[in-house]
């Protein structure tokens, strides 16, 4: 069982060191981590894992069950035993853009939500382009023009970004219709980790996001695509905060 030490409120720690509980050829496991392992549409955070008399990269981190697999590549010496300190180390600029892109996701699905009714059906983060799928719904090229304003108008008032375990019932009774997929979530799971943006949104999700909404930067939306009868997806990127 690793503890997902970022959980709740420490997605700016890129420098940690835990104990090493099991190890096999090609992955570390780890009694807790900050690495985020890939999953709800973020990938996997890399990095490099060093212990006495070794060193290697980080290439992917996966969870399998309760652990967090970090995939070890380059490995110089000889792997840590189970037991051994070990010294991790998070690609801080791989980090950050995906700290920027998902809060930017919770920024462009709540406005869409808000202004069309339309829920996030799915979407997919990358450290310098992201896409949203949205249904139901049909865009046209001003609904696009709008979405990207009244985020960025959402963005400049520059609110707490606040990351927290609440408790299951909360999260049912305060979650908007069509906001999140709560469903998907195994009912024994609770609390649960919560991001909200003071006064804009609150949504259960467990990735990695900015402290204070205007470090997003500018949302550009670069591209509309109609994927099926009533279901729309966008795609933007980021300029510097
Ligand atoms: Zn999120």
């Amino acid at each position: 069982m690793t503890e997902q030490r970022y959980l709740p409120d420490a997605d700016d720690v890129t420098e940690f060191e835990a104990t090493a509980t099991e190890v096999d050829d090609d992955y570390v496991v780890l009694d807790g981590t900050y690495f985020y392992p890939e999953g709800g549409g973020q990938p996997a955070d890399h990095g490099h894992l060093s212990w006495d008399g070794g060193r290697a990269r980080v290439r992917t981190v996966r969870k399998n069950h309760g652990d967090v697999r970090h995939y070890v590549a380059d490995v110089t010496g000889d792997l840590p035993e189970a037991g051994a300190t070990v010294a991790g180390e998070i690609d801080a600029e791989r980090r950050e853009a995906h700290r920027r892109m998902h809060t930017a996701q919770h920024v462009v699905s709540r406005v869409v939500l808000d202004e069309y009714g339309a829920a996030t059906a799915g979407n997919q983060i990358h450290a310098d382009r992201s896409r949203i799928d949205f249904e139901p719904v049909d865009f046209d090229d001003e609904d696009v023009e709008r979405i990207e304003r009244l985020s960025n108008e959402a963005i400049e008032r520059d609110p707490d970004v606040r990351k927290a375990e609440r408790p299951r019932e909360e999260v049912e009774e305060r979650t908007e219709e069509g906001r999140a997929l709560l469903d998907m979530i195994p009912d024994h799971v609770d609390p649960l980790r919560v991001v909200e943006v003071e006064g804009f949104d609150y949504c259960p999700c467990g990735g990695t996001h900015v402290d204070s909404l205007g470090d997003v930067g500018r949302v550009r939306i670069t591209n509309r695509e109609s994927k099926g009868e009533d279901t729309e997806r966008i795609e933007f990127e980021l300029a510097s905060a």
